[in-house]
């Protein structure tokens, strides 16, 4: 297998779901298994369905499309496109909703699939992304929805610290369990609290009656809630691994010499300290291929300087072992890394521990 290569350990992410799962049912939670991050891998959703998840959650119908054989329910969890309405009905069972129009196209292609797709509100509790803010709106959508033959609704739901990075709290989880009580619904509904930022108000006060659900990915991948950006006791953190290779190594002046010019996002870079000379490597990966602010060099003695396009670049001064080009180096990837490594057509994907 070529490099670089992205390894990834299913038991590992067995362990995490295990874990989260635990966690979440002990306090009447249950859990959607996000694999939009892993562009949708059947491999790493069987293994969310191995360790006991019964619904996956994309936020791409095209990768939902690549989940259809797996038996479990499938969400959409992002906004559904109105262009994409008969897939998104044909590849989802529910989907994430705030505007009529898109329902009632939901609708129409249900009714022509002879199927009924269930919906969940969005409601807006601050972060200033996908929902509805007015919660008497949330409830007059409800109310048009019962109406519709292809559609059920299904519950309402929210989403925080995505774009503006509010937290939430306690508040926040009142104002979606009364609005959940005033839905026009016979059975409970779902009532979804966020993704893996949530998991800290879970563990600690705990989330209102009714509050049943979490849509989590990062946390069952790498471990790692999200407020706070701990790792949960017992959890994997190794479970992606990128290994690339090295392509130079030589000692070197550690300040640039000439005039520094703006860089590709117009900013000028800040001039390093003088460390004096350093032993840099490259390697042959790039920002095209990862995310060097998410991924840590598993060998603790190597640091990230920087990275292009297509290189990463490394001081391995501090290092214990000694390295020579054609060498391996291995990084610990997180949420951004994995995410770029999945989609990267240049990063070759391996999995261990089936
Ligand atoms: C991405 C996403 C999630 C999962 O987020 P994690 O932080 O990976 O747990 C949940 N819900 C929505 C709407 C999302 O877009």
């Amino acid at each position: 297998m070529g490099l670089p290569r992205l390894t990834i350990d299913l038991a590992g992410i067995r362990q995490n779901v295990s874990v989260l799962r635990k966690l979440c049912q002990d306090r009447g939670v249950f859990i959607a298994g996000v694999t939009k991050g892993v562009s949708g891998s059947s491999q790493i959703a069987r293994n969310y369905l191995a360790a006991g998840l019964t619904v996956l959650a994309d936020a791409r119908v095209q990768n939902l499309q690549k989940l259809s054989d797996l038996n479990a329910e499938k969400w959409l969890i992002r906004l559904p496109l109105p262009s994409e309405a008969g897939l998104t009905v044909q590849y989802a069972d529910v989907s994430l909703n705030s505007d009529w129009d898109t329902i009632c196209a939901l609708d129409r292609a249900a009714q022509k699939a002879g199927r009924r797709h269930g919906v969940i509100l969005m409601a807006d509790l601050g972060d200033l992304r996908e929902g509805e803010v007015d919660p008497e709106k949330i409830l007059q959508l409800a109310d048009q929805v019962t109406a519709l033959k292809g559609i059920e609704l299904r519950g309402v739901g929210t989403n925080l610290t995505c774009l503006s990075f509010i937290h939430p709290d306690q508040t926040k989880m009142l104002q979606l369990q009364a609005l959940a009580q005033r839905l026009p619904m016979n059975q409970s509904p779902i009532v979804s609290a966020g993704n893996s930022a949530s998991l800290n108000l879970l563990l600690t006060t705990g989330f209102p009656a009714g509050v049943n659900n979490l849509r989590l990915g990062e946390s069952l991948l790498v471990g790692r809630e999200r407020s706070h950006y701990q790792y949960l006791p017992g959890t994997r953190r190794d479970t992606f691994i990128l290994s690339a290779e090295l392509v130079e190594l030589k000692t070197k002046p550690s300040v640039p010499w000439g005039e520094a010019v703006s860089d590709s996002y117009g900013r000028i870079p800040p001039r390093p300290a003088d460390r004096g000379p350093r032993l840099r490597g490259i390697v042959a990966v790039g920002r095209q291929d990862c995310d060097i602010e998410t991924m840590w060099p598993q060998d603790r003695g190597i640091e990230i300087l920087g990275a292009s396009s297509d290189y990463v670049v490394l001081d391995l001064t501090q290092s214990a072992r000694s390295y020579r080009v054609g060498d391996v180096i291995q990084f610990e990837l997180g949420y951004f890394a994995i995410m770029r490594a999945m989609t990267s057509p240049y990063v070759s994907v391996s999995y261990r521990g089936a």
